[in-house]
């Protein structure tokens, strides 16, 4: 899977222009200016909560082509100090996406970066979307031997590939859960190594951090799926042209980064939380009808438990002591 993806030169993610309609897969932002613009909001109150400090690295992960900070930023131009406290850095390992968010962020200066490690220290705004699922995940099977690893391998005839159970058990049993004949588990220890890592900086310098993705409360079984233009695939077909992806553990995220947690909330729970019904009624308020049948569109799509609203997850990571962030219990007063 990270060769897949990653390798410099046939990884999907350094060939592919992967997202939107003529790519493999649609995003949140890329569905609707209204998340990003939400999210915004949503960094903004978190930057007041730290106190307004007059510098704050604003990082997102994978930012895609660059749409959700621009919404984001184009609806926060109003808070006070804001943007003159923002110095933003992206963490993005395609060339062309590169190039795309250089396009959308123009005249925000950001700087790119192939790792968080490579960001500065200082205090954090860190946002995540749909990035967790494209780390690689390693896959197990429980025997009656107790776990194995399930591997990629070549068929008799030294070309096919396929999936195979690796001799012997697992070093990685203590990671999994109990042994049970029968079950299955997935386990992504970059994205763990890298929730530790977005945890330490929070703790020594403060801030909060933003993840979205689809997942899972508990371990459940396997999940990578491949996807090719808007389609399912097999995951060994055409490695390099196929996007790869898997649940993310969310439980398992939030206790590698040791900080206090809040959620994971519902997509569609979170988002109406922080106003997305009042922000979608104020763009149809002067919308055409076409338009505002496809701001519905969107909504429903981001939303609806049926489509977006359920299986996407939203995590919030932060010590700002004694201060709950906008989204995650129906008290909180929406961010609009
Ligand atoms: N957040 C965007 C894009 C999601 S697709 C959106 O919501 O539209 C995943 C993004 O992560 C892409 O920008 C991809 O190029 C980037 N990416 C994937 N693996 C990465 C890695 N290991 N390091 C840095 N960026 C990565």
């Amino acid at each position: 899977m990270a060769e897949a993806l990653g390798h410099p030169r046939f990884g999907y993610y350094r060939k592919a222009l992967a997202l939107g309609a003529a790519g493999d897969f649609t995003t949140a932002p890329e569905i609707s200016q209204m998340f990003g613009e939400l999210l915004g909001a949503w960094l903004a109150e978190r930057w007041m909560a730290m106190g307004r400090p007059s510098s704050v690295r604003l990082v997102e992960l994978g930012p895609g082509r660059g749409t959700l900070l621009a919404d984001a930023l184009r609806a926060t131009r109003g808070v006070a100090g804001f943007h003159a406290a923002l110095d933003l850095h992206l963490v993005e390992i395609s060339e062309r996406l590169r190039a795309a968010q250089a396009t959308a962020l123009a005249g925000l200066a950001p700087t790119w970066h192939d790792r968080l490690d490579d960001v500065p220290d200082g205090p954090l705004l860190l946002i995540a979307n749909e990035f967790f699922d494209a780390l690689p995940v390693r896959q197990f099977v429980c025997t009656a031997q107790g776990w194995i690893e399930r591997m990629v391998g070549l068929a008799g005839d030294g070309e096919t590939l396929r999936l195979a159970l690796a001799p012997g058990r697992t070093p990685f049993a203590a990671a999994l859960p109990e042994a049970v004949p029968g079950r299955q588990a997935e386990l992504c220890e970059a994205g763990l190594a890298l929730a530790a890592a977005i945890g330490a900086r929070l703790r020594r310098d403060g801030g909060w951090a933003l993840i979205i993705d689809y997942g899972f409360d508990a371990t459940s079984g396997l999940s990578l799926q491949a996807v090719r233009q808007h389609r399912g695939s097999d995951i060994l077909d055409r490695p390099g042209e196929t996007d790869l992806s898997a649940h993310v553990d969310f439980t398992g995220l939030a206790r590698a980064t040791g900080m206090p947690a809040f959620g994971p909330a519902g997509q569609g729970d979170f988002l109406r939380r922080v106003g997305i019904i009042q922000r979608a009624e104020a763009l149809k308020a002067r919308a055409t009808l076409s338009q505002r049948q496809s701001i519905d569109a969107a909504l429903a799509r981001l939303i609806d438990p049926d489509q977006m609203g359920t299986l996407f997850r939203v995590l919030a990571v932060g010590n700002t002591p004694s201060s709950e962030p906008p989204g995650f219990s129906d008290s909180f007063p929406s961010t609009t």
